[in-house]
């Protein structure tokens, strides 16, 4: 630091000369959960050198009010930008880091990523249990000042207080009040003498009060593969044994014994002594996947959605300090702080739900793909119908593509027959079943097999229709139509829980002569238990199913043969494996075919598929029905075939045709308020500065809108919506970073920024 330099500083008081003359200032780099892309930087008092560490919350004085805030600490250096004053550090909040410098990096690349601030992607993925040391006990711990040394030599204390310093000098580390009592013969008195001398400086530390884990199932010895799978797993061991990043698509139908693979590259990266994490949705977080994991290796952690606070502390820890071969958890389980990985699995990766919905909105593929290759381990995706991003990836040679072809055992993939419900006698007279679909329930259940009924909508009827309108009722605070809940008596809207009685009289003309049209769940197993009376009869959806655990209790009911007819939303179609279901009905296949998002094909084939793959597993065989209006449609053809390489060559070549994703990478632009003039206006007026600031990039980077997002308003809240997308990630995120600080939004408009969107409403 040149004396010239300092001549320009403002003016300083005379001991933060004395201090920055004789030693370095420590400076410390902050982020708060903040929408903002850069960081700020804090002194850090000399009683807190030793002790701040990146990763570490602190409290700060934080705007011009100056009040006490939390950040996050993501390094510390000694070169301090010395041109302006700095605030100080006020405390630390954390005794450890609550993440590594590692996981650090990764979750800025989330942030620049997915364009939200690092703070708040910190803020997102440390869970809420581990930042309150949740299920564990204070204790206080005392250190020696860093100081002290000098001081003591000028100083003479009492016997009792030389003792308690004496035992500090001894020690390693800080040593918890009740010991360093106990070590030193003394009451806590000279303790606190010493600390309000500052001789000693106090340091909050915890202590884990969780039990031991549940029991685990009994061990079970390793399969032995068979041809195909022997031949995919010496190709995933490759990367494996050369400690290199590789991501491999593991492409096999439902049954073809990917998890049998997963757990082997899981085993061998356990005899390096590493640990794994293995990503699936939570709707298979069923007990029947953790009992296969745990029965396999010595020590599993489950991260599901209803541990308590104290038990994902208490797992955090565990898996921190490397107890855990294997970590299995849905999304932000990418997140498991193992310090040693050696692999990264992700179970059906077309699943929406590794997308987060709210900031940060990552998506837990990417993030583990990323995650992986600064780790330089494999991540293994695995479906039976890869998303296309996926497979394109895998076509170009950036991934490795293996593929299952068949189930093990010759078991075949169950015949798909179409029902065309346009003529059929029954469903032309209001009945969810069609005809062929009735007769074989009845024989399904003769032989004693157990059904299967898929319905992707909840409650008894979606609508509630006024002729003289030609429309639904709708949510007074949405653009949805209310669903009749017949149980409970009253119109609930299923995007905001609102609820109300069903109104005699036509909300918006007047006119009495409502009527209920269409079939939800409900009304679905209303008319099976008419039609098939002594059938034992079970509904899966998210209104039959609000108690915790009711879930597995069901599933389990129907594994014990306690249950001939299982019917249910996509609750039910994913991911399980009933040996003695000879029939899968899909009551209506049109419901995603007809939506407006790019992905409505891709989401009809991968539904037919998931829900097929729960029939055949067993030695009885099976089939599946689907009913549809459109039996013509390529996409469904295609699935009744299980011809996936065909559909996805189909697909990529309409996406690529119309500049979609995988071909493009997509943001898409919400603004959101109250007042539905102010939000239009304000996209008009942002579409502009978008399209003017995206002029030079040119073909690079595309902009569309502003439009009305197809779900107009939701929650009280209008919105519309402007899409920015371009050939590949980098000019796309440049360009927002460049454009973000130049929208100024006025009070009552919010501005939502969703990379890689799923949710296109
Ligand atoms: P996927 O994950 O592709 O659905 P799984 O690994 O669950 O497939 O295998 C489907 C069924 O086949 C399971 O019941 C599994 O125990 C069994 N299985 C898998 N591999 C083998 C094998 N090599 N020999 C015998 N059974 C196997
Ligand atoms: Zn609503």
């Amino acid at each position: 630091m040149s004396q010239q330099r300092r001549l320009f500083e403002p003016p300083v008081p005379p001991e933060a000369w004395e201090q920055a003359a004789e030693r370095d200032c420590l400076v410390a780099e902050l982020v708060f959960n903040l929408p903002r892309l850069d960081s700020y930087h804090y002194l850090v008092p000399d009683d807190l050198r030793d002790l701040i560490q990146p990763g570490q919350r602190v409290r700060v004085p934080f705007g011009r009010g100056n009040t006490l805030t939390t950040g996050y600490c993501v390094s510390v250096g000694a070169d301090a930008p010395t041109s302006r004053r700095l605030k100080s550090v006020a405390e630390i909040v954390d005794r450890e880091p609550l993440l590594s410098p590692a996981m650090l990096e990764l979750t800025r690349w989330i942030a620049d990523r997915y364009l939200c601030g690092w703070g708040q992607v910190l803020e997102g993925v440390v869970p809420a249990g581990v930042k309150k040391q949740a299920g564990t006990r204070e204790i206080t711990c005392y250190a020696l000042a860093k100081d002290a040394a000098e001081r003591l030599a000028a100083l003479r204390l009492p016997a009792r207080q030389q003792a308690v310093i004496a035992v500090l000098q001894r020690s390693e580390g800080p040593v918890a009040v009740d010991q360093l009592a106990e070590a030193a013969s003394c009451g806590t008195s000279p303790i606190h003498a010493l600390r309000d001398k500052r001789l000693i400086v106090p340091i909050r530390h915890r202590r884990s009060t969780m039990a031991d884990d549940e029991p685990a199932p009994p061990r079970a010895a390793d399969l032995i593969l068979n041809a195909v799978q022997a031949r995919a797993h010496d190709r995933i061991l490759i990367p494996l044994r050369e400690s290199r990043h590789e991501t491999i698509l593991l492409h096999g139908v439902t049954g073809s014994g990917k998890t049998e693979l997963y757990i082997r590259a899981i085993r061998e990266v356990v005899s390096y002594g590493r640990q794994a994490i293995v990503l699936v949705p939570e709707i298979s977080l069923t007990p029947q996947t953790i009992r296969r994991f745990r029965s396999r290796f010595a020590s599993v952690a489950v991260l599901h959605s209803h541990l308590s606070d104290a038990e994902r502390h208490w797992h955090w820890q565990r898996i921190a300090r490397g107890e855990v071969e294997v970590v299995v958890g849905a999304r932000s389980a990418v997140f498991a702080p193992a310090p040693h990985l050696g692999v990264i699995v992700l179970d059906e990766e077309h699943e929406t739900t590794f997308k987060q919905n709210s900031t940060p909105r990552y998506h837990a593929r990417e993030v583990a793909r990323e995650r992986a290759r600064r780790e330089r381990i494999p991540l293994i995706l695995g479906s039976a119908t890869p998303t296309l991003e996926s497979f394109l990836r895998a076509q170009q040679g950036l991934d490795v593509l293996v593929s299952l072809p068949n189930r093990v055992e010759q078991r075949p993939l169950p015949p798909v027959v179409l029902v065309d419900t346009r003529n059929d006698p029954l469903t032309t007279r209001g009945h969810s079943l069609s005809r062929p679909l009735q007769h074989a329930v009845q024989r399904a259940i003769e032989d004693g097999g157990q059904v299967i009924l898929f319905l992707n909508l909840r409650g008894y009827s979606p609508v509630l229709w006024c002729i003289r309108c030609a429309d639904g009722v709708k949510c007074p605070d949405c653009d949805v139509s209310m669903t009749w809940h017949r149980d409970r008596g009253r119109l609930m809207c299923h995007s905001c829980e609102f609820e109300m009685p069903p109104p005699e009289r036509c909300p918006a003309c007047g006119q009495p002569g409502l009527k209920f049209l269409g079939a939800g769940t409900q009304r679905l197993e209303a008319e099976v238990r008419h039609k098939f009376p002594d059938a034992r009869v079970l509904r899966m959806d998210s209104d039959s199913m609000r108690r915790p655990g009711s879930h597995d209790a069901a599933l389990d009911r129907f594994r014990q043969g306690e249950v001939d007819i299982l019917l249910g939303t996509q609750m039910i179609a994913k991911g399980l494996d009933f040996p003695n279901v000879t029939l899968v009905g899909v009551v209506d296949a049109d419901t995603m075919l007809h939506q407006p998002d790019l992905r409505a094909a891709e989401r009809t084939f991968q539904l037919i598929a998931q829900v097929a793959g729960r029939t055949g597993r067993g030695d009885r065989g099976g089939r599946v029905l689907v009913q549809t209006m459109s039996p013509d449609d390529p996409v469904i053809q295609l699935s009744v075939d299980h011809d996936y390489l065909s559909f996805a060559a189909r697909e990529l070549a309409q996406r690529q045709e119309s500049g979609a994703p995988p071909f493009r990478t997509l943001a898409r632009i919400v603004l959101r308020g109250e007042r539905e003039e102010l939000v239009r206006g304000e996209s008009r007026r942002l579409a502009n500065v978008f399209r003017e600031s995206a002029r030079p990039y040119g073909d690079e980077l595309r902009i569309l809108g502003p439009a009305p997002a197809p779900v107009l308003k939701l929650k009280k809240h209008y919105r519309y919506h402007c899409q920015a997308s371009s050939p590949e990630v980098g000019p796309l995120l440049d360009w927002w970073k460049q454009v973000e600080p130049l929208l100024a939004l006025p009070d009552g408009v919010e501005l939502a920024i969703d990379v890689d969107p799923l949710d296109l409403r």
